[in-house]
């Protein structure tokens, strides 16, 4: 099933790499205590109580260009995910965005399930046309010594392209085309970036982890133990809250379900929730 929007003159397609297996709701926000999930349960809750995350990608058409926010978690079978394997290429073609077209490939942050894909099995590039954007303060974060043992996927693939000479380390806001740039929205991790588009007045915004499961659309205060810093993870999320429905953003959301990875932030008795996009714009 094909999910796409259209930001103005922008295409935004949702590519879903992999469904990994469930999380329960106090190992994935260890600090947010069982009972206070009642709320939401309904919105947020699989049948047996379990948070479903979903690993989404999205590629993004703009003046010409083709661009790819993340690379999922690649293609595996992967061990500590169930032995279950991404299908992010697979999705493309499909698609008819063929991974040799791709010509950005731009990085919200460097975590394991956001840069899979960019090598193939033989150390080369993935998307072997595309600029790989990384954010420099990820990368400066994930390769001190103390830190490198907790990522590994950082050294399996994202250092090796730079000695290919195809990654380019981006920092504050970044046009990738007139009508797509990055956005630092620090706290999940130190260079975690969002990625704006703007076209024909309207607002798009692939948010990357800012949010990682629906519940923090109505809980924005709410962090994950996924988050490196946060408090500052948190501060974030409550300012691009704000801005996104404020701004009256189309919002693209990889870790949300399929068929609800696009929506508006919209509230409704006080409540804020996600309001899933009708496909086309
Ligand atoms: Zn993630």
């Amino acid at each position: 099933m094909t999910e796409k929007i259209n930001v103005g003159g922008v295409e935004v397609w949702a590519l879903l790499d992999m469904i990994p297996p469930p999380y329960t709701p106090d190992d994935f926000f260890p600090s947010i205590p069982l009972d206070w999930w009642e709320p939401y349960r309904k919105e947020v809750f699989d049948q047996d109580g379990n948070l479903q995350l979903y690993y989404g990608c999205f590629a993004i058409r703009s003046q010409g260009k083709l661009i790819l926010v993340d690379t999922g978690m690649g293609p595996g079978p992967h061990p500590e995910r169930g032995n279950r394997r991404g299908e992010l290429t697979d999705r493309m073609r499909e698609e008819g965005l063929p991974p040799e077209e791709v010509d950005y490939v731009v990085h919200t942050h460097l975590h394991g399930d956001h840069v899979g894909w960019n090598l193939d099995t033989h150390g080369k590039p993935t998307f072997p046309s595309a600029r790989y954007l990384a954010p420099r303060a990820d990368w400066e974060y994930f390769r001190q010594p103390e830190i490198a043992p907790t990522a590994p996927f950082v050294a399996e693939s994202v250092v090796p392209l730079e000695p290919l000479g195809v990654m380019d380390l981006v920092e504050g806001e970044h046009s990738v085309t007139d009508e797509v740039a990055t956005l630092p929205t620090p706290g999940h991790t130190p260079g975690h970036q969002t990625v704006m588009i703007a076209s024909q007045g309207q607002q798009g915004l692939v948010t990357g982890d800012l949010v990682q499961s629906m519940v923090q659309v109505m809980r924005p205060d709410w962090g994950s133990r996924a988050d490196v810093d946060s408090e500052q993870a948190r501060e974030t999320r409550l300012a691009m809250m704000e801005r996104i429905q404020q701004e009256n953003m189309l919002v693209a959301a990889g870790h949300f379900p399929t068929g609800a990875h696009f929506g508006r932030i919209v509230t409704s008795e006080g409540r804020r929730y996600w309001q899933i996009a009708k496909p086309g714009g």
